[in-house]
């Protein structure tokens, strides 16, 4: 399949997990891929090893987004697909949940979502699209991450209200929404091995599907809704979570 041939794209955080699957799997498509994130390492790791264009920037800071899209333009010009994929999977019980924590969540997770896809518009194509990653936790209520879910919830909602105000220029937005997913964002919790694995014992129990996503169960759905195979699909939500918010 080649329904990326004469397309540019671009992903943020592109340089690890899911962002970095579906920049994969675009580019054997036939798409132009960018990717940004914060760490220059992996980022140009992953730009030189796959023939990607690499932009870093923190999504969590809006000068910085600003400058992403001014290097963007001036690397690729303007673009036809944005993932807005970028964030970070942190909690804490309500009772010790901190300012602190607040904010970096909903920095990184909702206001950087939201001025990512802002700050996007005067280099994103008409006629083009934009995936916004949510979660399967934007439905169901768990322990001890308040407030990741309700940013994931924001983001779900943002694809309808983004829909509506860019049909006229027939951009569609729609979000997936990944289930528990084998990347290395667990990794980053800062939590040993053996919590690591107990956790996901615990929680392999409630998958239907009896295994993890991997991050190319995701990428090929992020391809489906980028491509013209989704050209009717607005303002939706596809969740790939094994069954987990359904069964
Ligand atoms: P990951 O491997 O940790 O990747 C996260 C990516 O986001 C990295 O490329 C990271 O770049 C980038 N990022 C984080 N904060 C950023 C910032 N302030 N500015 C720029 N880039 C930033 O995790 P992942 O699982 O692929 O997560 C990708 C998205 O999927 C996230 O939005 C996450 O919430 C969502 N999701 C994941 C799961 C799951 O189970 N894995 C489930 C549902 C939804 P750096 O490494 O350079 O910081």
């Amino acid at each position: 399949m080649n329904r990326f041939e004469n397309k540019v794209v671009v992903i943020t955080g592109g340089n690890s997990g899911i962002g970095l699957a579906t920049a994969i799997r675009l580019k054997a498509e036939g798409a132009k891929v960018v990717i940004t994130g914060r760490d220059p390492v992996t980022l140009n790791a992953a730009a030189s090893e796959h023939g990607f264009v690499a932009v870093q920037a923190d999504v969590g800071k809006l000068p910085e987004i600003d400058r992403m899209y001014a290097e963007i333009a001036a690397k690729v010009g303007q673009f036809d697909v944005l993932f807005a994929n970028a964030g970070i999977y942190k909690g804490a019980p309500l009772a010790e949940t901190t300012e602190a924590l607040f904010d970096e969540l909903t920095d990184i997770n909702l206001k950087g979502l939201f001025f990512t896809v802002q700050r996007a518009l005067p280099h994103l194509r008409d006629g083009g699209n934009i995936v916004l990653n949510s979660s399967t936790v934007n439905t169901k209520g768990w322990p001890g991450i308040a407030i990741y879910s309700a940013t994931k919830a924001a983001v779900r909602s943002l694809a309808r209200s983004f829909s509506a105000e860019l049909l006229p220029r027939k951009i569609r937005v729609n979000a997936v929404s990944p289930g528990a997913t084998f990347t290395p964002i667990f990794g980053r919790l800062g939590l040993s091995e053996a919590e690591l694995n107990a956790t996901a014992e615990g929680l392999l129990k409630m998958v239907p599907a009896g295994r993890f996503a991997t991050a190319e169960d995701i990428a090929a759905g992020v391809a489906y809704l980028a491509s013209d195979d989704a050209a009717y699909v607005i303002g939706a939500e596809l969740t790939i979570d094994g069954g987990l918010a359904q069964i």
